[in-house]
């Protein structure tokens, strides 16, 4: 029988090793993959290392390193398991792979660059444990999650499934904006609300309504008309508004400050029966002056506050525009740039339109003037006003 001294020479015949001093001359062109448990890596670990636990190695790093020719220095605390990682590494079809020699140890004691990882706490392991279980998303995905901040414009139909679920998945920083109080006429669907809170300011009601639920959660609140004189004030800084307003002048003005600021906008609709969502991804995808250069004339364009709305409907839409914004946070999927995504309740059907970015788009196009941030009267039609003073 074979000792582990045995095994350990055999497999570093068929693998190749360096030292640390050569592996931190190849950190900028190679992935450092940890292969430590995880009270070790917790403990301090080679900046931008990818951590898999040895254990887990076989069922995860085809999900987190797709590519098998993506330069690989293995690396555990003392090179011993990483060598069996290596080679099993190479066994999986990866190409380019070596062990560093010494490990962590020999590393830290040398005194090259290391750090303690953030990691999450037991208690959020446990409430974000269902994203831990996907690959795509995980310990570094979730803390990317805590770093990001939303802006939702109105605590209102679709701002509150959309606060809701964004809360719920660990958005650290959600900022809310919205003027109005609370109105017994509104819990038909603004579901942030409650009996309780009739007549308290909605961002104050939607505060309470989120931290209750996730105590990770900052939540900034803005209880102002947004307008051209505060709009870039108030978007600065986030990565990404959720535009659950429900008229014309707002959406213009959201849309050319998020073009300047450079913020994708994820934008839903609400009419009746039926619902719109899409993402304004700036001078990637169109945007919204692109889809409706032209606000549609009064008499065809029903006020917001007249229009009916059966009461599940925000709900949909505004889940819809969570999970975009979570999509765009994470780098997942497909986001909804170029596309409109239209669901009819009657018929309950989706389908999704294209949508193109106009390359004589007054607000993106090729040759589209400097951006004014304009004031639009209170109608649901936009008569820029003087553009406030910059
Ligand atoms: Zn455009």
């Amino acid at each position: 029988m074979a000792t582990s001294r045995d095994l350990l020479a055999q497999v570093k015949a068929q693998i190749t090793e360096i030292s640390t001093e050569e592996a931190q001359r190849r950190l900028d062109q190679s992935l450092v993959l940890d292969v430590r448990e995880p009270d070790e890596y917790e403990q301090g670990a080679i900046p931008g290392a990818l951590h898999i636990p040895r254990g887990h190695l076989e069922s995860q790093v085809e999900g987190k390193v797709p590519d098998h020719a993506t330069p690989i220095i293995a690396q555990c605390a003392s090179g011993f398991r990483s060598a069996f990682a290596a080679k099993t590494l190479q066994d999986l079809g990866y190409t380019n792979v070596v062990n560093m020699a010494g490990g962590f140890n020999r590393w830290k004691d040398e005194g090259r660059p290391w750090k303690a990882p953030r990691t999450l706490t037991p208690e959020q392991r446990n409430r974000y444990h269902r994203h831990l279980l996907l690959p795509e998303v995980d310990v570094a995905g979730q803390q990317k999650l805590l770093d990001s901040k939303v802006l939702l414009l109105g605590a209102g139909g679709l701002g509150s499934p959309a606060a809701l679920y964004l809360a719920a998945a660990g958005v650290g920083t959600i900022g809310i904006i919205d003027m109005d109080v609370v109105d017994e006429s509104n819990l038909q669907r603004q579901i942030l609300h409650n009996l309780d809170r009739v007549g308290d300011r909605k961002v104050d009601s939607a505060k309470k309504t989120l931290t209750a639920m996730n105590p990770d959660v900052d939540v900034v609140t803005y209880d102002v008309r947004l307008g051209a004189d505060n709009i870039l004030d108030i978007i600065d800084g986030y990565d990404v508004i959720v535009d659950g307003t429900d008229n014309f002048p707002t959406r213009y003005l959201v849309n050319d400050a998020s073009l300047l600021k450079r913020i994708p906008v994820v934008h839903g609709s609400i009419f009746r029966f039926e619902g719109q969502a899409t993402v304004f991804n700036p001078y990637v995808g169109p945007c919204y002056r692109c889809m409706i250069p032209e606000p549609p004339p009064a008499e065809l364009a029903p006020s917001c506050a007249e229009a009916g709305v059966l009461g599940v409907l925000p709900g949909i839409i505004g889940s819809l525009q969570a999970m975009e914004a979570i999509k765009l946070l994470l780098g997942l999927g497909d986001p909804l740039v170029g596309r409109l995504l239209a669901y009819d309740a009657l018929e309950e059907s989706f389908r999704t339109f294209k949508v193109h970015r106009d390359p004589e788009c007054p607000a993106c196009g090729d040759n589209a003037g400097p951006i004014v941030i304009a004031e639009y009267d209170e109608l649901c039609m936009p008569h820029p006003k003087e553009a406030p003073p910059s």
